[in-house]
């Protein structure tokens, strides 16, 4: 699996763990292979699953809008999710789904890109990067250093809260859409200051059940 379109094939083909069975699609992500920035939802909802790509329902119309807002297309990024099939009911993926999703997919397709500013979507995507007892609320639009166990690869990590949670919730809404904005700063500055200069903290271990 040395390209994404190798580990879009693998994806579409995956019965590695439980979700595969409801699934319609996959959803191994879509956009720019060279992307200087990655978006990472939680995992595919309904109309996700129907069409195969993420982020294409109300919360990816105003994914879109504020991408637009920063002068960026999807087609400038990579957009992504933790887990690539939908989890029955949109409940929450389990530890064991998420284990094997990322071990096998998403660590690797961060290493291909790699990206100068991962963008998490919300705090289940958030927590793949930096430790349970790290509070959203706290931490929204600060970018940090994260480290994945697995690979001990570092990345810059700008949690946000998850845009379906601020649609139709005012205060969260307005929060989401300036911390959006920072992103071209935080990029700019992050090529200016060679990437070091952010607080870091490590991944929470995710022990490996699986292997390609
Ligand atoms: N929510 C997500 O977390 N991911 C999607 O792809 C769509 C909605
Ligand atoms: Fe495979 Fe990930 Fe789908 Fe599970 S969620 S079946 S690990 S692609």
């Amino acid at each position: 699996m040395n390209t994404l379109e190798e580990i879009a094939v693998k994806v579409k083909a995956c019965q590695s763990c439980r979700l595969y069975e409801g699934r319609m699609n996959a959803v191994p992500g879509i956009g720019n292979s060279k992307a200087e920035i990655v978006f990472i939802g939680e995992g595919p909802g309904k109309g996700e699953d129907l069409q195969g790509e993420p982020f294409v329902g109300a919360a990816g119309k105003f994914l879109n809008e504020m991408l637009a807002g920063i002068n960026l297309k999807r087609e400038d990024v990579f957009i992504t999710n933790v887990v690539k099939c939908r989890p029955p009911g949109n409940r929450d993926p389990l530890e064991d789904e998420v284990m094997a999703c990322t071990s096998l997919y998403l660590w690797k397709q961060l290493e291909l890109i790699n990206p100068i500013l991962i963008v998490t979507l919300g705090r289940h995507s958030m927590h793949n990067f930096l430790p349970e007892t790290v509070k959203i609320s706290k931490v929204h639009g600060v970018p940090m250093r994260a480290t994945i166990k697995k690979t001990g690869k570092i990345f810059n990590v700008l949690p946000l809260y998850h845009p379906a949670a601020a649609l139709y919730n005012g205060g969260l809404r307005q929060t989401l859409i300036s911390d959006f904005q920072k992103i071209p700063q935080v990029i700019l500055s992050l090529k200016n200051i060679g990437l070091t200069r952010l607080p870091k903290f490590e991944a929470k271990s995710r022990i490996e059940t699986r292997r390609t």
